[in-house]
């Protein structure tokens, strides 16, 4: 637990060193909610791009419920994860749904309780919203405040109960948002997993972990799994791809591709090797060898017009050339 003294230390290093992020210069529930969500797994650099074009495309909760999620699908192409942007759109329509239906009559709710019972909100964006954005007392848990946390209490392995222990007893209750947030900046770009700038840290006097900070969080073993794909891309007589919707619930769920096999499959009559393309996510290192074949169907699917993930734009340059999508 921190004093009085070592928040106030905290604050004052946040007013003045807190990086210039857009969302941070809003006061809309919407904009924030919207830049928590983004910031889910996604690095600030690409989020700040993803929220901008997300406000750009849906600037209102309103605006977001009354669009196809196809459109949703679209605006978030590239930034992985696509079922937290199918969930950011059942959250904006039960925000638009009128409270004698369960909804909250267009408006973002703004208690703990309410914001983690919207689809797709768990309890860090719960407790960053209903703070940043209301000013409520509640204390968030990421990756960044389980490394400060680890570090100024010494503790190899602490367990999400204990952070969470630790990060209530600590919140700063007049100004609950920016503690949130200066703790979070403080594991962002001072106390970062190396390279640790302890020199320049407003609470190295009561840290425990100072001078060895790299021993604290123990690291925790790597979950990759290594899978091998092949990719069937049928091109019709238009010369476009035949691509079609993924299933809802399974990986790149209501986006758009080819056909994927398990393993690798022996070459068939009729079908072309375009070479082996690799992809990197959160917990697979995927590998795909990328075949096309020709179709007899007379027209493709135009993939400017449909959600791709990044793998399958992967694929599909790699059997109609680099210039495709600016071609298309
Ligand atoms: S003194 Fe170093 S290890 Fe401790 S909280 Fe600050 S940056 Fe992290």
């Amino acid at each position: 637990m921190l004093s009085s003294s070592d928040q106030q230390a905290l604050l004052a290093w946040y007013d003045l060193q807190k990086r210039a992020l857009p969302w941070r210069e809003s006061d809309d529930p919407w904009a924030i909610l919207l830049s928590e969500v983004v910031l889910q797994q996604t690095q600030v650099s690409r989020g700040e791009m993803l929220w901008q074009r997300m406000m750009d495309r849906f600037p209102t909760v309103a605006a977001m419920a009354a669009a196809p999620v196809d459109d949703v699908l679209k605006a978030w192409e590239g930034a992985g994860y696509y079922s937290r942007a199918r969930r950011l759109h059942a959250l904006a329509q039960t925000v638009m749904a009128p409270s004698s239906e369960g909804g909250h009559d267009g408006i973002v709710p703004e208690t703990y309780d309410a914001l983690l019972a919207l689809p797709g909100i768990g309890p860090y964006t719960a407790a960053a919203v209903a703070s940043i954005a209301f000013e409520q007392p509640v204390a968030c848990v990421d990756g960044n405040i389980r490394r400060v946390m680890a570090r100024l209490t010494a503790q190899r392995d602490p367990s999400t109960k204990e952070v969470q222990a630790w990060a209530d007893a600590s919140i700063q209750r007049e100004r609950p948002g920016d503690w949130n947030q200066a703790l979070m900046e403080l594991g962002a770009t001072v106390c970062t997993a190396k390279k640790v700038g302890c020199e320049r840290c407003s609470l190295r006097h009561v840290c425990a972990g100072h001078g060895t900070p790299e021993a604290y969080p123990a690291p925790r073993a790597s979950k990759v799994k290594a899978v091998v794909w092949t990719a069937i891309v049928e091109v019709a007589c238009d010369g476009l791809p035949l691509l079609h919707q993924r299933p809802k619930g399974g990986l790149f769920g209501g986006l758009w591709g080819p056909t994927y096999l398990d393993g690798e499959h022996p070459l068939v009559d009729g079908q072309l090797q375009k070479g082996v393309v690799h992809h990197s996510l959160s917990h697979r290192a995927i590998t795909v060898h990328v075949r096309s074949q020709e179709s007899t169907k007379s027209m493709g699917t135009n993939p400017v017009e449909v959600a791709l993930s990044v793998l399958d734009h992967k694929i599909l340059r790699a059997v109609f050339g680099d210039n495709f999508f600016s071609d298309s």
